[in-house]
């Protein structure tokens, strides 16, 4: 598990935690579509504000943080728990702009086991059990997250896009998941990842199953 601070600061802070406010785009009880945890019930939180301006984003609207309401830490870990969710999964927009100590310690302490997806372009921060970075030539990942990957996961349009995932593996724990993601309105990619994957057997495929079985 990734924790941002000495865990001593953690405990004499922790008692402040549930006060603070996140911008949220939207909160949903759903099942994982993508990645090493795809097919599992999970908690979507997604904050808003996203810096990394990819042209193919599918959530544009999370971009602007102020178009989005703030809301209480205690408000979303209060939805997470009652939805009887196993596991919260924080996206964006990029998670990463904000501090995320608060939420994660109290999505922790309420029993959910706490999963980021995120671009890595910003500091690390939260208490974290799984976290997939999804680097973009955009904005690229800050060094130090790298140790703590535990899986890799690339959105492919084109081949340079493979020469950007590898890059990124060579930077990431041996036992980091590979997973190369077809970008959803290119399906060129797709024969372009099959190629790849069957020649270089260290990667997976991962898709956007949520997108098949119509569910956020
Ligand atoms: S990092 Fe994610 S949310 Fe931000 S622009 Fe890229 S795809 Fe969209």
């Amino acid at each position: 598990m990734f924790t941002s601070t000495e865990i001593a600061d953690d405990l004499l802070n922790a008692e402040s935690f549930g006060e603070e406010e996140y911008p949220l785009m939207e909160d949903f009880y759903t099942i994982q579509g993508e990645g090493a945890h795809t097919g599992k019930a999970a908690y979507f939180i997604r904050t808003a504000g996203c810096d990394v301006n990819c042209w193919w984003c599918d959530v544009k609207e999370s971009w602007d943080e102020d178009a989005h309401p703030r809301v209480a830490v205690e408000e979303i870990v209060r939805r997470a728990r009652e939805s009887g969710a196993p596991m919260a999964v924080i996206t964006g927009g990029e998670p990463l702009l904000h501090d995320l100590d608060p939420l994660t310690y109290r999505l922790r302490e309420a029993g959910l086991s706490v999963h980021i997806e995120t671009s890595g372009s910003s500091p690390l921060s939260g208490y974290l059990d799984w976290i997939t970075l999804s680097p973009k030539r955009f904005k690229e990942p800050v060094e130090e997250i790298f140790p703590y990957v535990d899986e890799l996961k690339v959105v492919v349009l084109r081949q340079k896009d493979i020469e950007w995932a590898e890059k990124n593996a060579d930077k990431c724990p041996d036992d980091t998941t590979l997973l190369l993601q077809p970008e959803w309105d290119t399906p060129s990619s797709m024969e372009l990842i099959v190629d790849y994957v069957k020649k270089n057997p260290k990667w997976g495929i991962s898709l956007q199953t949520h997108k098949f079985l119509g569910v956020r």
